[in-house]
């Protein structure tokens, strides 16, 4: 039987207008803020919402989306509520709401003579924006094929306001053609690591075990967190010690970094599939002992594992999850409880190792036995080969990038050289900045429309494109 897996894909457009008010855009977003508004705000008295009394000068379909939407947060926040975790829902005013519109109907997108990617959005009957989009090189790829090819197919996308600018995120799906399953991968998520094991399934051997660490996160983390209780202690505003949105946003950019070098590292073996420990309805459980209590409210900890599944599976990897439970507490090899010191592993019968690498072993596994329906008994007399460590860093730059971690084949190394020939290629009227480079990335395009291939970094500066990789 034929195995196929359809994967998703957010692709980020930047909009150059050429023709239409911008303003007109921020109308609408502030037209389905109130309209989102409104039909929360009836569902929360009780009042059934029928879609022909909701006026707006929205299109039809935006229109639906948008109730859809407010549909979707009230019974969210509902089944919250009736678990006891939450008592209010907050009302946003005047803060302009992200747009869905469907494909060729609020929006359209096609190739332009130029070779670049040409947009028009309708933004109420006889009102629209039209102009070319800004994407990072890949993103870019990525589209002209969903243009072309049956195998990608453009969705909605959510039209989005930053800093002054606005954006299309633009969802792509992929379907792809699986090989026969050859290899197994277990991936462990940690606080501070990843740890990942890969079993060849025919020749019944662990082929590549590896951690990539990234502590430096837990330390940016704890940073910011002593610094806003040290505000609070000299009397400053009370806010609470969670994550803020910035905080998140900085510490999702090593997340993808990770999860993306993950990703290509897998690649390499054709038929994986990968195996990752279950998380959705645990919040409800009591008791699942220190260790997952811990990771389930860590914020980074849920997001690696959803960049994960993404970047995995969009690279023909599909991901299947396992019950969570003893992971690291387990021997791999005799199956039977150790204890830990720190990262080490012992357990009665002399086995040794590094308990996060032991647990990526007993994901694999797991996922083994409860998928592939191989006999727990096949693994054991596996032998497991040393771990590789990767560190993901940051430079003085700001860089971030992994330490020595190979690259993918046809892949340079980032380097000052390149660094140099992306400055010169600069557009003229502004010199674009380099805030941010990305190790080991794939490309530089400056406005000149030229590219460098080997290198990589994040472009930014007002009014020039930038590029995520
Ligand atoms: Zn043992």
């Amino acid at each position: 039987m034929e195995r196929k897996i359809t994967s998703v894909k957010t692709i980020v457009g930047k909009l150059i207008i050429e023709e239409g008010n911008p303003v007109e855009i921020n109308e609408a977003l502030f037209e389905a803020r109130r309209v989102f508004n409104e039909v929360l705000i009836k569902l929360l008295n009780g009042v059934k919402v029928r879609e022909k009394e909701v006026r707006s000068f929205l299109l039809r379909n935006t229109k639906q989306r948008v109730i859809a939407k407010a549909k979707e947060t009230f019974k969210s926040f509902n089944e919250l509520r009736k678990r006891g975790q939450a008592e209010k829902l907050r009302i946003h005013e005047n803060k302009p709401l992200p747009l869905k519109m469907n494909f060729r109907e609020g929006y359209n997108l096609w190739s332009g003579e130029d070779g670049g990617i040409r947009f028009r959005i309708s933004l109420a009957p006889g009102k629209h924006v039209k102009g070319r989009l800004l994407f990072s090189r890949e993103h870019e790829e990525i589209v002209k094929e969903a243009l072309e090819k049956e195998l990608y197919k453009i969705t909605m996308a959510e039209l989005v306001k930053r800093g002054g600018e606005y954006y299309l995120h633009i969802v792509v799906t992929k379907e792809t053609h699986l090989p026969a399953v050859r290899y197994a991968a277990g991936i462990d998520i940690n606080e501070d690591n990843v740890a990942v094991t890969v079993y060849d399934l025919e020749t019944k051997k662990a082929v590549d075990t590896f951690i990539v660490d990234y502590s430096i996160i837990k330390f940016l983390r704890h940073y910011w967190f002593t610094i806003r209780k040290r505000i609070q202690k000299h009397g400053g505003k009370r806010k609470k010690l969670a994550f803020t949105s910035r905080e998140r946003r900085q510490i999702k950019h090593p997340l993808h970094i990770i999860s993306k070098r993950i990703a290509y590292h897998l690649s390499r073996y054709p038929g994986i599939i990968v195996f990752m420990e279950e998380l959705t309805d645990i919040r409800n459980g009591s008791n699942k002992g220190k260790r997952m209590n811990r990771r389930l409210h860590s914020w980074s900890f849920y997001k690696l594992q959803q960049f994960l599944k993404y970047k995995l599976e969009w690279m023909g990897a599909p991901v299947e999850f396992v019950p969570p439970k003893e992971t690291s507490h387990r021997c791999p090899l005799c199956g039977v409880s150790g204890t830990r010191h720190k990262k080490m592993f012992k357990c009665p019968n002399g086995h040794i190792g590094h308990a996060d690498r032991n647990a990526s072993v007993n994901i694999l596994i797991r996922g083994c036995v409860v998928h592939l329906h191989v006999p727990r008994s096949a693994f054991r007399a596996m032998k497991l080969p040393n771990f590789r460590m990767w560190r993901l860093r940051r430079d003085e730059s700001g860089a971030w990038g992994i330490v020595n971690m190979p690259l993918p084949a046809g892949v340079e190394p980032y380097t000052a050289a390149q660094r140099q020939e992306a400055a010169k290629l600069a557009p003229a009227g502004g010199s674009p900045k380099l805030q941010l480079g990305v190790v080991h990335a794939l490309m530089i395009k400056t406005a000149s429309g030229t590219s460098v291939r080997g290198g990589s970094g994040l472009l930014a500066s007002k009014g020039n494109p930038y590029l995520y990789v």
